[in-house]
């Protein structure tokens, strides 16, 4: 059996000629490793501006995972900023919450689109990770829907003795991770475009929804809980089992 877990531009699946389901969302995220005055306390921060989120994500001796979006065709200049107008303008877009940002590490650039291949099962064959679903990162989950295919898959080969590349075997697995994926697709997709869009009576919606949430705290859970795809059935590597 052949698991492709080789990234959004898969080999094996160009090569196998699986078709994929593709939005560019002319859009750019811009990463770096940020050092920021002011401790993060292991906090995360994203700020929803009119070319896309921008995220400074909690690392080791206080730096920041940056990803900056911009609209694609812009992140050109920026790259080539000297590392202080660099700074000064990812400042100007973030603010001041963390204090001033000091330091900025290697820039790199990807440009983000969702994929979704038609069929990530076939006979003999599984797609897994960025290799069946790439996301836009706007709400961070493209990894964590990666881990808990690849839990789920595990999970259904260590509890058999069948042949691992069994038909319903493999259709155990997509029955029990399309729920998941789906929801965080279409969540993630529906992110992208609800803080994507200039219209200012959206503006005040997402600003009143956002305030909302972050006044409830059972609310704000329940919503990371589903996101985070926690609110379905969980493969034992994902709550610490051993298979
Ligand atoms: C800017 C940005 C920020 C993100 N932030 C988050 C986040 O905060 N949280 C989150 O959950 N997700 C995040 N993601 C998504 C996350 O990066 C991806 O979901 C994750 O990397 C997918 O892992 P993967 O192993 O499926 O694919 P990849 O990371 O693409 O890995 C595939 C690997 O396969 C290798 N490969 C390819 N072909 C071959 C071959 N022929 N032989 C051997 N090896 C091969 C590649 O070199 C690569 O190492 C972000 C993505 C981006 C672009």
């Amino acid at each position: 059996m052949i698991v492709a877990a080789d990234g959004g531009n898969s080999t094996i699946r160009r090569l196998l000629g699986l078709g994929a389901l593709e939005a560019d969302y002319q859009q750019t995220a811009i990463t770096a490793n940020i050092t920021p005055e002011r401790q993060h306390q292991g906090r995360a921060f994203e700020r929803f501006t009119d070319s896309g989120p921008i995220a400074l994500l909690p690392m080791s001796d206080n730096r920041c995972s940056l990803v900056w979006t911009v609209k694609t065709g812009d992140e050109i200049d920026i790259l080539e900023l000297s590392d202080q107008d660099f700074l000064a303008q990812l400042q100007d877009r973030f603010g001041y919450r963390l204090g001033k940002l000091m330091q900025v590490g290697q820039r790199n650039s990807y440009p983000l689109k969702l994929m979704q291949a038609d069929q990530a099962v076939q006979q003999r064959i599984v797609l897994i990770g960025n290799a069946a679903h790439s996301l836009h990162p706007i709400a961070g989950q493209g990894f964590n829907l990666g881990l808990r295919d690849v839990a789920a898959l595990a999970d259904v080969l260590a509890t058999t003795n069948k042949d691992c590349g069994d038909a319903q075997l493999l259709h155990d697995y997509k029955q029990w991770r399309q729920q998941d994926q789906d929801n965080v697709i279409n969540t993630t997709d529906a992110l992208v475009k609800l803080f994507s869009n200039n219209n200012p009576l959206l503006g005040h919606i997402r600003g009143a929804g956002l305030t909302v949430m972050d006044a409830i705290p059972p609310a704000k859970h329940w919503l990371a809980q589903k996101s985070m795809g926690l609110a379905r059935k969980q493969p034992r590597l994902g709550r610490g089992i051993a298979l």
